[in-house]
């Protein structure tokens, strides 16, 4: 048996080392406690459930799917983006429901990577980008987000002959790993980049609900000319705890959202209708499920924010997202840092060089982890830091 070799370049598991010392711990019987996962620990709104359980039960959900969703599902994410950004769509040619945004994300690269064809990808991101660049034949040119550029890419750094080339630009505001945010005027910048060069764009936006002390993201979308060169990927994930059911969309240029709904129907067979039932109450349905999430988050990040920085460790701003990016000390790799961590307070942050090489030097810690456990986390760091000794269960 040879396996493909898109499966041997696949780089190892973010994560092994860390996974690996995590299980031996737990092993030992020690009360581990994770910020690794951006994955909510609140449930889904109850209104959202009961709309599944209720639509579980139709027939008329038990069949297959159609692969560019139900026409209402399609209405109700148009009406979203113009309720939330005032941005008129056409929900028969511009919004596609996915399985989850990762989904499309990933499908999005068989679109417009041929073998050899160049996708811009931010460096530190979100893996999928240069993977699914990867799976269809194609290269990532790497997008440093630096610290002096507000963890911005600098589009003036491309090298015109690789802009050239490029046919995909890969952006993610608010952003994981960073916690960054993008302006307007940053958009507006990347509008024009891409039209000069031909490039289409898209933005990964999921989490443009969770923002904090009154900040509203906005949307690629918004820059004029946007959706003449670029889509925006949203998700019900982290803007309503819906991680587990997996539905997200895709919003703006109508060729790319069409290119991607057509390999989509080569592939899979549309999304659970009950699940798309879900998602229209979400969106539909009362939003203050949103600012009730991002005060718990707020009150998170207050607490992680602090305990780093009587660490001495450098934090950065978190306007948005369910992160807080924080430099390492120096003189030690992120790795060694978090394998530090781990060893001397079982506590688990993530390394920021699993993101990408300029990552490295930072650290990412998640909002997600319960509040009882967040307390118990920044304690042991607290303790660790006076050189106590610590009594982990
Ligand atoms: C969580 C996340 C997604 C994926 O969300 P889905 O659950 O697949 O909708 C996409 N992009 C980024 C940057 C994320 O952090």
């Amino acid at each position: 048996m040879r396996l493909a070799k898109r499966i041997e370049k696949l780089p190892p598991y973010l994560f092994v080392e860390i996974t690996k010392k995590i299980a031996q711990k737990r092993a030992q019987g020690i009360d581990v406690i994770t910020f690794a996962i951006g994955d909510p620990d609140l449930p889904t709104p109850a209104h959202v459930i009961a709309r599944l359980t209720a639509a579980a039960r139709d027939p008329a959900n038990h069949r297959y799917p159609e692969s560019d969703g139900l026409p209402e599902l399609r209405r109700a994410v148009a009406g979203w983006y113009q309720r939330r950004f005032g941005l008129a769509f056409d929900p028969d040619k511009e919004v596609l429901p996915l399985i989850g945004s990762k989904e499309g994300i990933g499908h999005m690269a068989l679109c417009f990577i041929d073998p050899g064809d160049i996708a811009l990808v931010p460096d530190p991101g979100y893996p999928v980008y240069s993977i699914g660049t990867m799976f269809a034949g194609g290269e990532s040119h790497y997008l440093p987000l630096r610290e002096e550029n507000g963890f911005l890419p600098d589009l003036d750094a491309i090298p015109a002959e690789v802009a050239r080339r490029a046919k995909l630009l890969w952006l993610n505001y608010p952003n994981n790993p960073t916690a960054a945010v993008a302006d307007l005027d940053f958009f507006r910048r990347v509008v024009a980049f891409a039209k000069r060069y031909g490039i289409a764009v898209c933005h990964d936006g999921p989490y443009s609900e969770v923002a904090y002390d009154g900040y509203k993201p906005v949307s690629f979308l918004q820059a004029e000319g946007a959706r003449e060169v670029g889509v925006e990927f949203h998700s019900c994930s982290k803007s309503f705890n819906m991680t587990g059911w997996r539905i997200g969309f895709v919003v703006g240029n109508e060729k790319m959202v069409n290119a991607l709904m057509r390999v989509k129907s080569n592939l899979d067979s549309g999304i659970p209708q009950a699940l798309q039932q879900a998602a229209i109450a979400a969106l539909e349905g009362p939003q203050d499920c949103i600012p009730e999430h991002n005060a718990i988050y707020q009150r998170r990040r207050d607490k992680v924010q602090a305990a780093l920085a009587k660490l001495g460790l450098k934090v950065y701003p978190s306007k948005a997202s369910l992160y807080v990016w924080a430099r390492v000390p120096e003189g030690c790799t992120s790795a060694e840092f978090c394998a530090q961590l781990i060893e001397e307070t079982a506590v688990v942050v993530t390394p920021g060089s699993g993101y990408g090489p300029s990552g490295e030097g930072y650290i990412r810690l998640s909002l997600t982890t319960p509040d009882e456990r967040v307390e118990e986390g920044l304690s042991r760091l607290a303790q660790w830091r006076r050189g106590e000794k610590l009594h982990i269960k």
